[in-house]
């Protein structure tokens, strides 16, 4: 395709994407194509599902009247049949092909050209979009392949700018209500609150203008004031610390910066726009933009250098409003946390008691801020990405963790049916805290412990209620995550020892650093092409001993009193990471012991995650004492499908055969080698797959908190005879549908249909 075709192409995606709904997407897509391929009309179709038919929704070239009335059953006429082939049909003259129906409502004019392909989103046929000629014409194989990459690209944004046309109508009209939006469910359970976004920091030219309230115009006056204070005086410091190191005149620029910051033209213009109802944030792009605009079109070389001075400020006044945790003392109803990338730091900006549920526009079930939502038991949808996140601050939200949906303004009706279900859920809940000082035994009195997944002090106190047997994995990269900088050893030490000593004598299985992937903190940026393949988890710990030693003496000095510490080691691919760990850690414990300080040389166990280590079971036994499988990576690695993506999110399944053959052989060579196993991956916490494993033999589960005592409910509903006989059928299968579905099934019949809801 020439750079001609290509910039067409892109420029009628990005204005469908701007699109502010569905008929103004379908008139930009008809007319500007017509003028592209020099056609007398374009058309286009789409399903209507009640009808089952053909539709024309939108035309230029035919008689406006036509639109709505023009309809095709599916097995009628050229545009049925290219429906129903899904593939392009192209003829010269239309009117000789068999499948032809005339339609009069066109505006009587004949045409005979024709060209249509189909719109295909995930597999699905929405409609077609055709172009006609009056002359014969058959469209070239360049006209071609135009209109399939065009309608190919369609299908998303136009989607996208349906949705947006029902919320701006929702949003517009006090009387509407009820706007739903599909996600994926990241953690279970059902919340409604009033939705709080978040902003992540972003670059001065990517803030999003957002409207604000009469009462938010003081405070945020008052934030873009103080965030000046701060530039001023990080100014002013660098100045003192910098003179007599550089010459006189340059050292002068720090007070024309300054003067350009207080100046009325910044200042006052920013504080006007604030008052106008934008955000300070907004309102300070804007005007950095009319400044930098004004020098950029001056004659003057030095003048206009100065474009990149007043950027620079704009950007160090952006990183102090960014930085200012306004939200935290105001909430005091329960709020839904919505972001396009919720982390786990933004979970701080509300006090965790109001924090009712968590909506982010990316990510799938697997992610880390599900993970950390499930941890937290607040239900969570992951991977809205038609959600249009500013322009639904305040509004009321249902977030359905369960089904993996949102209802923006729910009408009474549906907010009623929710009530209900939560209702519902709550007394599931008071049925199963009966079971927490019961065993986690089958039937047939096999005991399997269930450990507690967890990394934040806040869910200590949940994790102990639950009545879980210890933590099976501590994260600790989370407490790393949510501070401005790598906490200290003491710091860390003191951490680790709360956890240690609340749940002493049971065990506690810290898990190494494990950054990188989707977990950047933000003071160690990694940038990677590829970062679950790249430098991740025990890579970086290697490459950095420094940090990596540090934690390990955190660790181990912090099990001085209640000696109940286990070590773990994640993304280990290669015995001889765990060999230079293992080196590592020798020499930490001996710098512990130069200094008088006396601990036990800890318990040392490695996460399976990766496809390499699960086949070298034999090797890693002689290095280690314990396993634990993190099927959640096993997962992605083994099916090559990205845990994040929501585009393949249908892929991902723990129960997919390869994943269980994998785990079950890791299991019998880990119990060949006499080593225990357990899994820390979510599958643990899910009935159906913890049912499979228990099947296999795992010695124990280790889980978010929300999930444990409906696993053990299962678990005391079964023997594990029956488990390994369900696990022999699901083995015999060829797909993860049908073996989540034998396990359902059995799951069901036992009467406890309410814990598979998921
Ligand atoms: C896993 O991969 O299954 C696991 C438990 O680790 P994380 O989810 O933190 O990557
Ligand atoms: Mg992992």
């Amino acid at each position: 395709m020439s750079n001609n075709v290509l910039n067409t192409l892109k420029n009628i995606i990005q204005d469908v994407n701007e699109a502010s709904g569905l008929d103004q997407a379908l008139s930009i897509i008809v007319q500007r194509t017509r003028q592209a391929m020099k056609a007398d009309a374009v058309a286009a179709y789409f399903l209507d599902n009640k009808t089952n038919q053909l539709v024309l929704m939108a035309s230029d070239g035919y008689n406006q009247d036509a639109i709505g009335k023009i309809r095709f059953n599916l097995d009628q006429g050229l545009v049925g049949l290219v429906f129903n082939q899904t593939e392009p049909v192209n003829i010269e003259n239309a009117r000789t092909h068999p499948n032809y129906r005339f339609v009069t409502e066109t505006g009587e004019i004949i045409f005979h050209g024709f060209l249509g392909v189909p719109i295909i989103q995930h597999r699905h046929a929405l409609g077609v979009l055709v172009v006609r000629q009056t002359q014969q014409r058959r469209f070239s194989e360049n006209d071609e392949t135009f209109l399939v990459t065009l309608a190919a690209q369609l299908a998303g944004a136009i989607t996208h700018a349906e949705k947006m046309g029902d919320l701006n109508r929702l949003l517009h009209d006090s009387n509407a209500t009820s706007f739903s939006l599909k996600g994926i469910g990241g953690s279970p359970g059902i919340a409604i609150g009033e939705a709080l976004v978040i902003y992540p920091p972003a670059s001065l030219s990517a803030v999003p203008d957002n409207a604000i309230s009469s009462e938010e115009i003081e405070p945020q006056i008052k934030a873009f004031n103080e965030a000046v204070d701060n530039v001023e005086r990080e100014f002013r410091e660098l100045a003192e610390r910098m003179a007599g190191s550089i010459p006189d005149e340059e050292l002068a620029l720090f007070d024309v910066l300054c003067l350009m910051l207080r100046s009325e033209t910044l200042v006052d213009v920013v504080i006007e726009r604030i008052r106008a109802g934008q955000w300070a944030q907004g309102a300070l792009r804007e005007t950095i933009n009319d400044h930098v605009k004004q020098f950029n079109a001056m004659d003057d070389a030095y003048l206009r250098e100065r474009a990149a001075d007043i950027k620079d400020l704009g950007q160090r006044v952006l990183t102090y409003l960014q930085s200012q945790k306004n939200n935290k003392k105001a909430i005091s109803t329960p709020v839904v946390l919505v972001g396009e990338e919720i982390n786990v730091s933004q979970f701080s900006e509300v006090p965790l008691k109001y924090l009712a549920g968590i909506i982010s526009t990316r990510g799938s079930a697997s992610s880390h801020v599900a993970i950390l939502s499930n941890a937290l038991g607040i239900p969570s949808v992951m991977g809205v990405d038609d959600l249009p996140v500013s322009k639904i601050k305040g509004q009321q939200i249902i977030v359905d963790g369960h089904g993996g949906e949102i209802h923006v303004k729910p009408s009474k009706t549906v907010l009623d049916e929710f009530d209900r279900l939560l209702k519902e859920e709550k007394l599931l809940n008071s049925e199963l805290e009966a079971l927490i000082d019961q065993p986690s035994e089958t039937l047939d009195g096999i005991h399997i412990p269930l450990y507690a997944n967890t990394g934040l002090l806040e869910d200590i106190t949940p994790s102990l209620k639950s009545g879980a047997e210890g933590v099976g994995l501590y994260r600790t990269e989370i407490p790393f995550l949510i501070r401005d900088g790598f906490p200290g050893e003491e710091e860390q030490a003191r951490i680790y020892q709360q956890v240690l000593q609340r749940f002493s004598p049971r065990p506690v299985t810290f898990r190494t650093l494990d950054i990188g992937g989707d977990k950047a903190l933000p003071y160690f940026p990694i940038a990677e092409e590829n970062p679950f393949l790249g430098w991740r988890g025990i890579r970086i710990m290697l490459d950095h001993p420094e940090i990596f030693l540090t934690q390990i003496r955190a660790i181990l000095k912090s099990n001085r009193f209640d000696n109940n510490l286990r070590l773990m080691l994640p993304m280990i691919s290669d015995t001889g990471e765990v060999d230079e760990a293992i080196e590592l850690i020798q020499q930490a414990h001996e710098e512990l012991s130069s200094q008088d300080i006396n601990v036990p040389y800890p318990v040392i166990g490695i996460m399976i995650e990766v496809p390499s280590a699960a086949y070298q079971i034999a090797a890693l036994s002689k290095r280690v004492d314990f396993f634990s499988i993190g099927s959640n990576d096993l997962t992605q690695y083994l099916l090559a499908v990205d845990r994040n993506n929501k585009q393949v999110a249908g892929l991902y399944s723990s129960l997919h055969p390869s994943v269980l053959q994998c785990i079950q052989q890791i299991i019998g060579a880990a119990h060949k080698n006499n080593k225990p196993v357990s899994v820390c991956g979510e599958m643990a916490g899910n009935p159906a797959s913890a049912l499979a494993l228990v099947g296999m033999g795992i010695d124990s589960l280790s889980m978010s908190v929300g999930n444990l005592l409906r696993v053990k409910r299962v678990i005391r509903s079964f023997t594990q005879k029956q488990a390994c006989d369900l696990l022999t059928q699901a083995m015999q299968m060829e797909k993860a549908s049908d073996i989540r579905a034998l396990f359902k099934d059995a799951i069901e019949q036992a009467g406890l249909n309410l814990y598979v809801r998921q």
